[in-house]
């Protein structure tokens, strides 16, 4: 666990405080390709520095399209397209462990006083003043620390994206990291008047109808290795192309084959491009599945990580099976 030091808060508070009374220019970046944790901590920051009457972009790497499931968060007028962000005085990271994660924007956090607020284990270290708990369930429950302590009381909209990276990263208060004080920050949330059924069901229960054939075919594909206690499947871009279904709908589709009982390691392997796999590992607690995308050059928590591979995907998979017999 550990937690955040209190001369780490203080120091985030007084510069982002000091940047909103001088007018300065604050840029909130989050991970790219992000997921509801990363982009409603972006939002719910971003609309709290905006209430404060700060200067704020809020932005990510590659395109600016938000998948349908998170086109419902507020605060999306803060988003600014790559190309046209500013150069910035002050930079917020949000859910990135590494500068990687953060693409182009990783250049600009030199010489620039930023905060890194974060909640994976691979952390790196980089950027400037580490808000960076490991033990927190989601970087969204760092946000909403972050909110409270510049005085910015929670709203619908700033609940909204809050309530949503928390049930992102908690699989809906289902994980280990899902604290009392995780239910007590929900609560509160809640009470602003949020939908928490119409939320769920915008955000992981509601798909077009290809996606549920191709879950089908991807399913039907899953191979189980007894003796390596892992199950693996692949998505392909013809899978996606067949189903005509954008790439988005594969998000979450592990929990649809790390519930084998026989195996402690999931593996789905994403094909972005030929030979290029985005994978998401999941492990049910017999497996630190960080150390292992780690090792591949990824990130991620003990029991849910992930890494780009290279290759074939029994190429892939071959790499994986290596690291968890060491
Ligand atoms: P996912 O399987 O995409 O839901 O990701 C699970 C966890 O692994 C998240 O905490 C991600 O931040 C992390 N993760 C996934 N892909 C990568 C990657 N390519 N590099 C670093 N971390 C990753
Ligand atoms: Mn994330
Ligand atoms: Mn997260």
């Amino acid at each position: 666990m550990g937690g955040v030091g209190e001369e780490h808060w203080a120091a985030a508070v007084r510069l982002l405080r000091e940047a909103v009374e001088h007018d300065r220019r604050i840029l909130l970046v989050c991970h790219v390709n992000p997921d509801g944790d990363a982009l409603g901590s972006l939002l719910a920051v971003g609309q709290a520095l905006t209430a404060l009457g700060g200067r704020v972009q809020a932005t990510f790497p590659g395109p600016l399209e938000l998948p349908e499931p998170l086109a419902g968060l507020p605060g999306q007028h803060l988003l600014v397209a790559e190309e046209a962000v500013g150069v910035p005085d002050v930079i917020v990271t949000l859910d990135a462990a590494s500068e990687e994660r953060v693409g182009r924007f990783a250049a600009l956090l030199d010489g620039v006083p930023s905060v890194v607020l974060d909640h994976h284990a691979s952390y790196t270290g980089f950027g400037g003043i580490p808000i960076v708990d490991p033990g927190a369930a989601a970087t969204a429950v760092l946000a909403a620390e972050l909110i409270e302590r510049l005085g910015v009381p929670f709203d619908r909209d700033i609940a909204y994206c809050l309530y949503v990276g928390i049930i992102t990263d908690t699989g809906s208060f289902r994980y280990d990291l899902t604290t009392p004080a995780v239910h007590a920050l929900a609560a509160k949330l809640l009470a602003t008047g949020l939908r928490p059924g119409e939320i769920s069901r915008r955000v992981f229960d509601t798909r077009p109808f290809g996606a549920v054939r191709l879950y089908g075919d991807v399913l039907s594909r899953a191979v189980l290795e007894p003796e390596h206690r892992l199950v693996w499947t692949t998505a392909t871009l013809a899978d996606l192309e067949r189903h005509g279904q954008p790439a988005y709908v594969l998000e979450g589709l592990i929990d649809g084959i790390r519930c084998a009982a026989e195996a402690d390691v999931a593996c789905l392997l994403k094909q972005i491009a030929d030979e290029r796999w985005s994978v998401s590992m999941r492990s049910r607690g017999g497996t630190d599945v960080s150390r292992v995308a780690i090792a591949l050059g990824g990130g991620g928590h003990r029991l849910a990580a992930g890494f780009t591979g290279t290759g074939a995907a029994d190429e892939v998979i071959g790499r994986i099976r290596a690291e968890l017999g060491r």
